[in-house]
């Protein structure tokens, strides 16, 4: 008998990081067989891995990701931090510097865990190693996907990284393969027409450094942003703590044409920020990594929901399906929220056909929020170029006099909170109770 409504008995998901890891364990409920093909060599855990060269970069996991990581694997958290993930209360422990505002500080009660994202991932596999039919391979490259004769999805072609190539049969595929998803290009090759791309070109710097221990100017907290005040500063940082008492320092920049490349234009970089709490605390630290660079070009999302032919069985996820400007840190918590879709539709759901079609409907819903906020924000450094949402300037106007009244209302910071750690849909923050408040605040400015 099949463990699900649509009949399919063998799963494969193609990419085995954080969207690729969550599905599998979603989909061992409902499947007999699950099998991740990853391209990279198995590598040992919490350690940096070519196919996900993002890795090196400051990740914060947000609550609503963190909830449903602990929902899918009960205990995790606790064992992460046992092992070195560091607690902090949101609003206490973070020095949060929002376009020059500095967020009031108090205990929230929201915190969050901290770690390299290395060690994330590691423990979601140490996790995903005890659940008995879910097959990782690694080393094994998907290259084409197969389709029958209606035209699902029947499997796909891989190859093993020596160029040996066979097809495997599955009931269910799904795409978490990220950046480099092939997904599009694939359609096209089987006369399926390609998805409309949204693309929003912001030209995002990331460069990391691990320092031991920090200087006297980081003792009153844990970790620290400073997000660039658009559109007179395009530069930004935070630190943050990660496992064995290290920390990791990651500068960035919109449209910045010179990036730091070593230790003393990483310090000069630092020093140049509108604060000087990072290259405080920085300054006089011991670095125990070389300089890792990463660049963003641009947003992009793909609107497979609207193709009127589209391969049943075939899902596409994470960062695959949509790729938002990481410094508002939702893209491992959007692949977790699109796991629990999945889950609940492969309860209920008795077609592949309706589930194929449906899933991308509902997770480009999922998207639209964290797309929004993003773009809000990003349209305000002069260089981004792309589609504006409708109402762009009103709801830049409106976001930034709730920023700044973080820095002062604990109120409105904990709404503000809900809605970055997506726990909170954005009209929240324009209820009766926000908009007394932050309205006077502005007219107060403004006079
Ligand atoms: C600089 C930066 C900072 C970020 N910071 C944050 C943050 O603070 N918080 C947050 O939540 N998110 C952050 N993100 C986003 C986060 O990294 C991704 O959203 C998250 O990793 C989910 O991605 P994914 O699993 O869809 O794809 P990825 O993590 O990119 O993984 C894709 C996987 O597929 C494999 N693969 C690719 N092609 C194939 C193929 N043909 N066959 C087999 N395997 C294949 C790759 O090897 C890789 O393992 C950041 C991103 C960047 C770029």
């Amino acid at each position: 008998m099949s463990l699900n409504n649509i009949e399919g008995k063998r799963a494969i998901v193609i990419g085995g990081s954080i969207a690729g890891k969550l599905s599998a364990r979603v989909l061992s409920e409902f499947f007999e067989e699950v099998i991740v093909l990853e391209k990279d060599q198995k590598i040992d855990s919490n350690t940096l891995r070519k196919g996900v060269p993002q890795g090196s970069q400051g990740h914060v996991l947000l609550k609503g990701g963190e909830e449903i990581l602990e929902e899918l694997f009960p205990g995790i958290i606790d064992e992460m931090v046992k092992e070195g993930s560091t607690v902090s209360d949101f609003a206490q422990d973070l020095l949060w510097f929002h376009h020059g505002w500095k967020k009031k500080r108090f205990h929230s009660g929201l915190s969050i865990i901290q770690q390299s994202r290395p060690f994330l991932e590691g423990h979601i596999q140490k996790s995903l190693e005890k659940i008995p039919n879910i097959d990782f391979r690694y080393g094994c490259k998907v290259k084409k996907l197969l389709l029958n004769e209606k035209k699902e999805i029947s499997g796909l072609t891989v190859e093993k990284h020596d160029g040996k190539q066979w097809d495997l049969p599955g009931d269910l595929v799904i795409d978490a393969s990220g950046a480099a998803s092939l997904t599009s290009n694939w359609l096209e090759q089987l006369g399926f027409n390609k998805p409309k791309k949204t693309e929003v070109n912001i030209d995002l710097f990331y460069a990391s450094m691990i320092f031991g221990k920090l200087g006297v100017g980081a003792n009153n907290w844990h970790s620290l942003l400073i997000y660039p005040n658009p559109p007179k500063q395009s530069s930004g940082g935070t630190i943050s703590p990660i496992e064995g008492g290290r920390h990791l320092v990651t500068l960035l920049g919109y449209g910045v044409e010179s990036l730091p490349s070593d230790h003393s234009a990483f310090l000069q970089y630092a020093k140049n920020l509108d604060q000087p709490d990072l290259y405080e605390a920085i300054k006089t630290a011991v670095p125990e990594s070389s300089i890792q660079i990463y660049r963003f070009p641009a947003l992009r999302r793909y609107h497979y929901h609207k193709l009127k032919q589209f391969p049943a069985g075939l899902l596409v996820m994470g960062d695959s399906f949509c790729r938002i400007d990481p410094v508002f840190a939702q893209g491992m918590s959007i692949a977790a929220m699109e796991a629990v879709i999945l889950r609940k539709m492969l309860k209920t759901y008795k077609t592949k056909e309706k589930l194929t079609k449906d899933f991308h409907r509902k997770i480009s819903k999922i998207i639209e929020v964290p797309w929004l906020i993003a773009l809000t924000e990003d349209f305000r450094f002069r260089h981004t170029s792309g589609e504006k949402p409708i109402g762009l300037s009103v709801l830049q106007k409106y976001v930034k006099n709730v920023v700044l009244a973080c820095s002062h209302n604990e109120k409105i910071y904990r709404q503000f909170m809900n809605v970055l750690h997506l726990k909170a849909h954005p009209v929240s923050l324009f209820k009766p109770s926000i908009l007394y408040s932050v309205i006077p605040f502005l007219n107060k400015k403004n006079n």
